[in-house]
């Protein structure tokens, strides 16, 4: 799956619809990246760092200082108590600990459940240990899942359930009677939870709930996140994961074979963004909030019908009522016909569901507020 039929390689859709955005000159509303820097203290910690000589291999578990601040954080946000020398591991970004965890828990055959869409490195990862990738539909206005049809996909086969909260495409949270489903579920299992937060702090009004937070998880729950939504720096790949000390000792056996370690001056930066006030987590969240009713606003304008994302950094938008049947086909033409760029969400599905999706678009929203706006103008040229 990760070569085209004649061998080539087959670049990941965000790179795809990034590169067509470069060779058209449109709008990239295509892959998630903030288009503007993130806090200044955060900045300066890394240059500071640079200036100050930590520019060699750093512990294979993280920085002590990011590990701490790691586990304060767990704390401060969720009451959570995380060992920061057992139970914390600094990783390469969200993508690394999850690869590391997928390959490390998974042997040949276990099944990883997921919900659909998915974030495209979960069938791949699931694919190179040779898991088997089961995915339940999130359906409706709301993209939840069924909770009939999450007790008919977990079975003792289950090795992972791995559940991506605040979601990606989407934009959906999982209400608090999924979660506790789905710890009955890998109890039920003995499963293990696997949790993709990298949206924890990019949530509307409310507050995000961990799994791990939820009675009985904690000890097989593996909770991932990294530093770069919630401060604006995705080209850094500062990612972590905290889990049970046995469970994450397994991990790093595969991680130190991974990249070993990375991003030494970027570790303490990423530790003083933790340590910012409760008003900086705050005000990520409704600045997004602010740009997402920009970006919907011009998307229904434009005649899109769109849904209403809870959180994240992406809006879905249905282009059918535009007469586009085929999202892969608006996407390919959006550049043309309104200057912008769009993934569509065929991208997250299996191919044999892809018709459950297929007028689905995905924008990003996460850009400077005057980009925003010119996007929407331009979209507005799909009503002419
Ligand atoms: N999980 C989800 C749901 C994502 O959207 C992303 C990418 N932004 C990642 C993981 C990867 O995170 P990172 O850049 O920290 O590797
Ligand atoms: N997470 C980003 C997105 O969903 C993309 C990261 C990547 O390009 N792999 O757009």
């Amino acid at each position: 799956m990760l070569l085209d039929d004649d061998g080539e390689l087959r670049p990941t859709i965000f790179a795809e619809m990034s590169a067509l955005a470069v060779s058209t000159g449109a709008i990239n509303l295509g892959q998630g990246f903030p288009d503007e820097d993130g806090p200044s203290e955060v900045l300066e910690a890394a240059r500071q760092a640079i200036s100050d000589g930590i520019n060699q291999y750093p512990p294979g578990l993280g920085m002590p200082v990011l590990r701490h601040a790691i586990s304060d954080h767990q704390q401060r946000f969720y009451g959570l108590t995380v060992d920061p020398d057992t139970e914390v591991l600094v990783t390469a970004g969200a993508t690394e600990a999850l690869a590391a965890t997928i390959l490390a828990l998974t042997d040949e055959g276990d099944d990883v459940v997921t919900f659909e869409p998915f974030y495209d490195s979960y069938a791949a990862i699931a694919n190179l240990g040779r898991a088997a990738h089961v995915t339940v539909p999130l359906r409706g206005a709301d993209f939840q899942p069924d909770h009939d049809e999450l007790r008919a996909a977990i079975t003792d086969r289950t090795r992972l359930i791995l559940v991506n909260d605040p979601h990606n495409p989407t934009g959906a949270i999982f209400s608090r009677e999924t979660l506790e489903l789905l710890v009955e579920l890998a109890h039920k299992h003995d499963a293990l939870l696997v949790t993709d937060e990298v949206y924890e702090h990019l949530v509307f009004r409310e507050q995000h709930v961990p799994i791990a937070s939820l009675p009985g998880a904690r000890e097989r729950t593996v909770s991932i996140s990294s530093g770069g939504k919630t401060f604006n720096t995705t080209g850094w790949k500062i990612g972590w994961i905290t889990a049970p000390a046995e469970i994450l000792q397994a991990i790093l056996a595969v991680k130190q074979y991974l990249t070993f370690v990375n991003g030494a001056p970027f570790q303490p930066a990423i530790a003083v963004g933790l340590g910012l006030p409760d008003a900086h987590f705050r005000e990520v969240a409704s600045a997004l909030e602010a740009k997402c009713a920009i970006l919907s606003t011009g998307l229904s304008a434009a005649g899109f019908t769109v849904s209403k994302p809870h959180g994240g950094y992406f809006v879905i938008a249905d282009a059918a009522p535009l007469g586009f049947p085929d999202a892969d086909e608006a996407c390919r033409r959006l550049p043309e016909l309104a200057g912008v760029v769009g993934v569509p969400v065929t991208a997250f599905v299996r191919p044999e569901h892809r018709a459950d999706y297929a007028s689905l678009i995905r924008f990003a929203y996460c850009k400077k507020i005057d980009v925003l706006e010119r996007a929407s103008a331009q979209l507005a040229e799909l009503r002419r």
